[in-house]
């Protein structure tokens, strides 16, 4: 479409649109729209299909030369050895490809769950729809916080800004207005139109979209976004790095056994597949394909424990987590209000009723009192309601809030006096709102009344009460004294130690005071010289199941800090039922905070749990001092200035249900249900995603070991070589392949949020990985070894059987060893067998499988070996339990020698 609009003016442009300013489209045009003009995003560069993903299996070098081993023993006669090798390759490859195409589609579906929104009009009726949805035509509703959709015409504007920065580089917010411009407007200077990727940083606005996807002004300089993201996490990079290390150690004692083998007089042919199928066995070449596994079922996990992670590398940044901060409201409390004290200029009422529903009575000590007889009340409770965005609707026959809870609470108040929102909307229609935002604490709503305009303002009472001159009584309205501020100061305290949320609500008749709800510093002039009605207590229960999660945080070693806007006395009361604070501790206040220079908040942070009356800036220097200190913080918000104090934190969390999408784009992760508890369990699914990978790779590497050391002894022995390649491969196929995979599954240890978090610099790759790999293998190509010889030199049988003994003997060593490798101080029996059914399955047709290829008569001539008796499955199950016995017992030990350290 042409790129003219902002010449236009409002009405032209819906004109030329065909869209209607008030009902905006109707749902079938918006469906035929949606046809014509496709989906409302940027084309990235990379898709992945299936197809690509198969034939990427092929593309290790190691599978390369496997296949030439194959095509070479083809041409030398061994042609069902050839065979054998090719169906295996295929049958990796096959595997690989499922655990990658599992992990990829786990991926794709983790987008979309965390797709933005944005908010239309359609059919007249307001929705919340995904911004891939949007069409040209479409009428955009817009609020602090939202992202802007699409490319738009603003039609009404109310002190509207918008930050550019993605777009111009300019970070400065822009003020947006509605009306039209020159042709020849530069688009940084195009005022009346908004664009895909912007912000709306304050004020509310109407607009309707000229241009989607690839159509707008981001989709034109989309090439600049798509070398913004890697997928890759630190975890995966650093397994890459693991990954080529192994690569070379691999080549290098293979080559090493080559070189052996020739010397020793081993046939070069039979030496050459065997080096290359130790090689394919040694190398664990499933693990990235695992840990993506591991990583994207976690994730899933986790999205069932209502933590979305928007990106796979905070899975582990979260089991590293050493300090949670996080706000109050909604999270730690239930962020259901309800008003239950009432203080006028010369009373304190009580309200009784439960939650949003609306019967209530006031009472004033025991004496039941009816607003309608004291007019400071009935002003009061009017003036709450008028200053109000939030709206009360009946759900299944239940009273409920759409809006912010603290309005609603006070909407409910005012219905138990009989004062309705829509007798409000007709009796004092609406002419200009000044928002709330938690940066000025207080919002006003401007209403025609008694044929003037007034404001109606509520807010924080310190706030509120600094710009009262007046007090409304029974009497009518007379100066406030320094005793009345006073009184209500203490009043306030008073219901702030009840845990209260307290608010103060004012009015005031604006003669002769001028406002533009389109212009800036209106609420200087505006919110002054106010009349104080009162201040409203409200009630917010903490949840139940954040009292336990804050202990378990704290039986993990990670710290809860509550950071809140509300008043300090409030925060110390719900901080005390939660166990964050004890009575005594101090509370820092945002004021506080302006005192301290950088390195004097850094000394701080550490003994301070609540912070109350905080801003958004004063959440960026907690997080950067937290930092400084060489902390972990995770750091949770919901509004549009949170974002920078979310994106500084090592993991930063956005509200899903409170948060701005603004909050969300900047967030690691997002919190589905704003609750605390849930922060807590994607901790613990972090930790145990990480365990589960740490495992697995300690599992390969001992596998691998014990391989190499297998053939490395026999050459070094001088001894015929006891593993054919066949053997080797179907090792890496099903020991490695399949038990890994269980590991990486594992069932999280339920003790994993009794230990403190783990250290930042930990590498996976340690000295202790390192000698815990060295003996596992050690073990293993003992027992092998052990078994070979006694087989060869002691019982005198063929060198078929003697290898036969030792590829089962290493099998079932392997297949055991995961039982105990699920963890690295429980043992077994504390584990428990079957707690995880999935890898006991796996170990049972791994089993199964090793008789079958004694028992069937094409298997046994591939594999080279002959069936079994009773007898000799019972004596090698006994000698494949020796290393898992001598591992088991190593933990025993090493626990105990914990014990008494
Ligand atoms: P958090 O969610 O971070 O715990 P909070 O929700 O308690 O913080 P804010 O929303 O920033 O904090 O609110 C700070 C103060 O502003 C409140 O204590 C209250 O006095 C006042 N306030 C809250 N909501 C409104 C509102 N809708 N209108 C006017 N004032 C409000």
């Amino acid at each position: 479409m042409m790129h003219t609009w902002h010449k236009l003016s409002a009405i032209e442009t819906a004109g030329l649109l065909a869209t209607d300013m008030e009902q905006g489209l109707s749902t079938e045009d918006a469906k035929k729209r949606f046809a014509r003009y496709g989906q409302n995003k940027l084309h990235k560069g990379k898709r992945f299909s299936a197809l690509v993903m198969l034939i990427s299996q092929f593309k290790s070098l190691v599978i390369w030369v496997l296949m030439g081993a194959a095509a070479v023993s083809v041409a030398l006669g061994e042609v069902i050895d050839g065979i054998a090798i090719i169906a295996i390759v295929i049958l990796n490859a096959v595997i690989g490809f499922l655990q990658e195409y599992r992990a990829e589609k786990a991926a794709a579906a983790l987008a979309r769950l965390t797709a933005p929104h944005c908010r239309a009009v359609r059919d007249g009726h307001s929705l919340v729809i995904t911004t891939t949805e949007v069409v040209p035509g479409d009428l955009l509703l817009l609020e602090a916080g939202d992202l802007v959709a699409a490319d738009a015409r603003l039609i009404q504007a109310s002190v509207f800004r918008v930050n550019e920065a993605p777009l111009t580089g300019e970070s400065q917010a822009v003020a947006k207005f509605t009306d039209s411009l020159a042709l020849d407007t530069p688009l940084a200077e195009r005022r009346n139109m908004i664009f895909l990727g912007t912000s709306v940083t304050g004020g509310s606005a109407r607009a309707l979209v000229v241009n989607t996807g690839m159509e707008t002004e981001l989709g034109r300089i989309a090439k600049l976004l798509e070398s913004a993201e890697s997928g890759e996490t630190p975890l995966q990079r650093q397994l890459e790095r693991v990954g080529r290390l192994l690569l070379m150690a691999c080549f290098g004692i293979v080559s090493l056994i080559f070189g052996l083998g020739i010397w020793r007089g081993i046939e070069p042919f039979e030496l050459f597949l065997s080096s290359v199928s130790l090689a394919v066995a040694a190398i664990p070449e499933g693990l990235p394909a695992v840990v993506t596994i591991a990583l994207a079922l976690g994730v899933q996990r986790m999205v069932q424990r209502h933590a979305l992670v928007r990106r796979l590398a905070s899975v582990e940044t979260l089991g590293r987590a050493q300090v949670i901060c996080t706000d109050k409201t909604g999270t730690l409390t239930m962020g259901e209000m309800t008003a239950r004290k009432l203080v006028t200029s010369q009373n304190l009422y009580r309200v009784t009723g439960e939650g949003y529903a609306t019967e209530g009575t006031f009472f004033s000590g025991n004496v039941e009192n009816s607003p309608s007889e004291s007019p400071e009340l009935f002003a009061l409770l009017r003036a709450s309601a008028a200053c109000n965005d939030a709206e009360l609707t009946l759900i299944d026959g239940r009273s409920t809030v759409v809006g912010d809870p603290t309005e609603g609470a006070l909407l409910v108040a005012a219905e138990k006096a009989n004062i309705t929102r829509s007798a409000i909307e007709t009796e004092m229609p609406r002419l200009a709102v000044i928002p709330f935002d938690s940066d000025r604490k207080r919002m006003s709503v401007i209403r025609r009344h008694a044929n003037l305009p007034w404001a109606f303002v509520k807010g924080a009472p310190e706030v509120v009460l600094s710009r009262c001159t007046l007090i409304r009584t029974d009497q009518g309205v007379r100066t406030l004294t320094e005793i009345d501020r006073t009184r209500f100061f203490q009043a306030n305290r008073l219901l702030a130690n009840d845990a209260l949320r307290v608010l103060a609500v004012a009015e005031r008749p604006l003669e002769g005071v001028h406002f533009d709800a389109g212009g800036f510093g209106s609420d200087v002039e505006i919110e002054q010289q106010l009349i104080l009605l009162g201040l409203v207590g409200l009630q917010d229960p903490p949840r139940g199941e954040a009292r336990e999660a804050v202990s378990k945080c704290k039986r993990a070693g990670i710290k809860t800090v509550m950071i809140t806007g509300d008043h300090p006395d409030t925060a110390r009361a719900i901080g005390c039922e939660l166990g964050i604070i004890d009575k005594g501790d101090k509370v820092l206040i945002g004021a506080e905070i302006d005192h301290l220079d950088d390195a004097e908040l850094k000394e701080r942070v550490p003994h301070v749990s609540v912070y109350a009356r905080v801003t958004a800036e004063h959440k960026l220097r907690i997080v950067r001092a937290w930092k400084a200190t060489g902390a972990v913080v995770a750091m949770t918000g919901d509004g549009v200035n949170d974002a920078p104090a979310i994106k500084e934190a090592a993991i930063g969390i956005a509200m899903g249900i409170t948060g701005t999408e603004v909050t969300k784009e900047a967030a690691d992760m997002i919190v589905t249900d704003d609750n605390f508890a849930s922060i807590v369990a994607a901790v613990e699914e972090g930790r145990g995603i990480y365990d589960n990978i740490a495992k697995t790779l300690a599992y390969l590497l001992g596998s691998s070991t014990g391989e190499l050391l297998v053939m490395l002894g026999a050459v070094i022995l001088g001894w015929p070589l006891p593993l054919l390649p066949l053997h080797l491969l179907w090792i890496n196929l099903v020991t490695d392949g399949f038990a890994a995979l269980a590991l990486s599954t594992d069932p999280i240890d339920p003790g994993v949020l009794n230990r403190p978090p783990r250290q930042a610099q930990s590498q996976l790759l340690n000295r202790h990985l390192f000698y815990l790999t060295l003996f596992t293998g050690l073990l293993a190509a003992s027992v092998t070894l052990g078994v070979f010889a006694y087989e060869l030199h002691v019982v005198g049988n063929s060198i078929d059987q003697a290898r036969d003994a030792a590829f089962t003997a290493l099998v079932i060593t392997g297949l055991l060893r995961a039982f105990g490798a699920r963890s690295e101080q429980r043992v077994i029996w504390q584990i428990g067998l079957f707690s995880n059914l999935r890898l006991f399955l796996i170990v049972a047709v791994c089993f199964s499988l090793q008789l079958a290829i004694h028992h069937i008569p094409m298997l046994q001539t591939l594999f080279q070996i002959k069936s079994v008796s009773l007898h000799q499955c019972v004596v090698w199950i006994g000698v494949g339990f020796i290393p898992l016995a001598i591992l088991e017992l190593r933990k025993v030990l090493l626990n105990r020698a914990k014990k008494f350290a």
